[in-house]
């Protein structure tokens, strides 16, 4: 009889065998994740109530979200969120999950910040905002930043504007706009920094992409056949769009950052940095566009793309 009985310890055995048998990556830690998540505790919990016997109602709840995880479904979408710098981000299947190798590009964007604008306000675009993690974060640590976040998912926007809305006092600085990149966003509001972490996977490689990645919605991912469509649309606009002094930071692909710096470069801009990931993958690019000529921002691209 003893055996029947579903104790936090035989359930969290039984879920890692299962996950590693169907190939999810880190089995015995999103067995434990998720466990939490019915359970409404922390990790250290199931280490110190080991032998505490699970409920048949706490059971029905922890097997749909197995069966979803042994699907293939990201974490982040199962628990409805994804830590990202200093909050908690809403999640879904509308909107992508936010990466670690972005809040690198936030943490350059805020170094960048007080170059651009010594006083008053920091306009900032984020284009193809998905759940808002760029633009809600800058905005969160800059006090004195305004910012638009644009998106062609209705559905990403609305989870973006909850994410606004919950942070801070993020939601009185921020707007958002439904538009094909810049389509919908007239030429006359300009802006200090124009940021994007567009889809740039090459169509061809995405049936390749791991199983989690290919739920997350493929307008997300999407670059066209070399990856590159959204920066040639994005570097052909940017300039008209921003301030006299202003800067274009993207996330890019691997094996792409030379190419968008280059198409940055044909864009008319003056200077072009590239910064790393943690995997050491060219991840970062940014653009100055200024009126000063020689030596001008030197100073904020070396500082922006500087190693940790
Ligand atoms: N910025 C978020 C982040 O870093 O986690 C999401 C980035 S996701 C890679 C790219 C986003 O671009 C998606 O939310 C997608 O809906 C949006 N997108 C795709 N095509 C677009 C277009 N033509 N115009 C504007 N946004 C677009
Ligand atoms: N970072 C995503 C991945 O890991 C790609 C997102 C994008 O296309 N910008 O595949």
């Amino acid at each position: 009889m003893a055996d029947s009985v579903w104790t936090i310890m035989k359930i969290i055995n039984w879920t890692k065998q299962y996950f590693e048998a169907k190939g999810v990556e880190n089995p015995r830690l999103d067995a434990e994740v998720l466990l939490c998540a019915v359970l409404k505790c922390q990790r250290i919990t199931l280490y110190v109530d080991f032998e505490r016997p699970l409920t048949e109602e706490e059971l029905a709840i922890y097997r749909e979200y197995v069966r979803r995880r042994g699907n293939f479904e990201p974490l982040a979408y199962i628990l409805g969120e994804k830590e990202f710098m200093r909050n908690t981000f809403k999640v879904n299947k509308a909107t992508l999950v936010p990466r670690p190798e972005t809040e690198l590009l936030v943490e350059s964007l805020l170094k960048a910040a007080p170059y651009l604008r010594r006083e008053g306000d920091v306009k900032i675009l984020d284009i193809g905002t998905g759940s808002g993690a760029i633009i809600v974060s800058l905005l969160d640590y800059l006090p004195h930043a305004k910012g638009v976040g644009v998106d062609i998912s209705v559905d990403a926007l609305v989870t973006a504007k909850a994410n606004a809305d919950a942070i801070g006092d993020v939601k009185e600085r921020i707007g958002f706009v439904r538009s094909d990149v810049f389509s919908k966003l007239p030429v006359e509001k300009k802006f200090d920094i124009i940021v994007s972490n567009p889809p740039y996977i090459p169509a061809g490689d995405i049936a390749a992409l791991d199983k989690d990645v290919q739920q997350e919605p493929v307008t997300a991912l999407d670059g066209g056949e070399d990856g590159l469509d959204f920066y040639r649309r994005i570097t052909a606009e940017a300039a008209e769009h921003m301030e006299a002094e202003g800067l274009l930071a993207f996330e890019v692909g691997i094996h792409q950052a030379e190419a968008v710096a280059q198409l940055c470069r044909n864009a008319g801009f003056a200077k072009t940095a590239i910064r790393k990931d943690y995997a050491g993958i060219e991840r970062m690019v940014f653009a100055v566009k200024t009126t000063k000529g020689g030596d001008a921002y030197e100073d904020m691209l070396l500082e922006i793309t500087r190693e940790l």
